[in-house]
């Protein structure tokens, strides 16, 4: 349900909605727009609330949602949500270009690879300390350590962290590393995990599980954002089709899907949704054209000798060339690319 708040309504008013809704047993989130100012009331709603609230001052109208989520609906919010790290904003004009080893292996690899990338045009770094992984034998990660070099990363580039937490356990520890907290397609539904990152004040990124519905993903998007947490993004990554040529299957469509039911920016990642480099381009402009805020890229010094995901990993080269074929693009959609060293002129 939505309380719409009157135009020239003010805070007397609107804490008077939270007061009844709260009685209530239920919880009230505002949202203040720029045309409007509305509070979405979570929990087990009933049919006489909302003439309950109707009745209150300043209530415009009240609205029942019955879409499952709320919080992440556009009905809530209907301008798109930025989310403000340093000089870098998610979910404006300019895309988000985040780029990086799969994992993290040694200083020289991420340092070298955060260099070329943001030398590249990227604009926040990515790379995985703790790595989910199918099989057990496979390269798990090397935890603090990795964060350890990735911090060292961000302070020679001024570069912004995005990098897994694959535990609630470790949220605390990877958040005091990470700007951006990333939870994993296998962890899409991870509950405990999402009410966990949902309590901090870290900006998310939720991506998709690999057999999830849209509607289950805004649901987890859901019990981020309840809990006080609206620094939230979705990354699109491939979901299990009956294609085994790919690795995933990058649901493109899921791009302008998302933008229309929700406001929460979206990244596209062309990577893990298509498993081989050579797609990695093309899908990462297909995702742009559709319409996402952004993509992820995973680039390493050697892919041949990756420790993991080596054949979706674009070598530096690829990936300058890539940023050259997007340049051309974003102009013609009216987005902007983030800015350059030397447009930068500092460093
Ligand atoms: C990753 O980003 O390296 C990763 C493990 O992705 P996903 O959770 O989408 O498989
Ligand atoms: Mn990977």
């Amino acid at each position: 349900m939505l309380v719409v708040m009157k135009k020239g309504s003010g805070d007397t008013e609107l804490t008077g909605v939270i007061h009844k809704i709260t009685q209530s047993g239920l919880t009230g989130h505002v949202s203040k727009g720029m045309e409007r100012t509305v509070v979405g009331v979570v929990g087990q709603t009933y049919p006489e609330l909302r003439d309950m609230l109707e009745l209150l001052p300043g209530v415009e109208e009240v609205i029942p949602i019955s879409k499952p989520y709320k919080l992440s609906s556009r009905e809530f919010q209907h301008e798109d949500t930025r989310i403000q790290i340093g000089d870098v904003t998610i979910g404006g004009d300019t895309l988000t270009i985040i780029a990086g080893p799969c994992a993290v292996e040694s200083e020289k690899q991420v340092l070298d690879t955060a260099r070329a990338v943001k030398e590249a045009g990227a604009n926040i770094l990515r790379g995985g300390a703790f790595k989910p992984s199918t099989s057990p034998y496979q390269f798990r990660g090397l935890g603090k350590e990795g964060l350890e070099i990735l911090a060292l990363a961000r302070s020679e580039t001024g570069m912004p962290l995005i990098t897994e937490v694959l535990t609630p356990h470790d949220v605390d520890l990877v958040a005091r590393y990470a700007d951006i907290l990333q939870i994993g397609a296998r962890n899409m539904q991870n509950f405990i995990l999402l009410d966990e990152v949902g309590k901090t004040k870290k900006p998310v990124m939720l991506k998709r599980g690999m057999s999830a519905t849209i509607q289950e993903w805004l649901l987890s998007a859901e019990y981020i954002l309840s809990q006080g947490n609206r620094r939230l993004m979705l990354c699109e990554r491939g979901i299990r089709t009956f294609e085994t040529y790919t690795r995933n299957t990058m649901d493109i469509s899921a791009i302008p899907t998302i933008k229309k039911l929700s406001h929460l920016p979206i990244i596209g990642d062309p990577s893990h949704g298509t498993g081989k480099w050579y797609l990695v381009p093309p899908l990462a402009l297909a995702a742009v054209a559709a319409g996402a805020d952004g993509v992820m890229i995973e680039v390493h010094p050697n892919p041949d000798q990756a420790l993991k995901d080596g054949a979706q990993s674009l070598t530096f080269d690829s990936f300058r060339q890539f940023m050259a074929q997007l340049a051309p693009l974003a102009s013609a959609l009216n987005r902007k690319l983030p800015a350059s060293p030397e447009e930068r002129g500092s460093d």
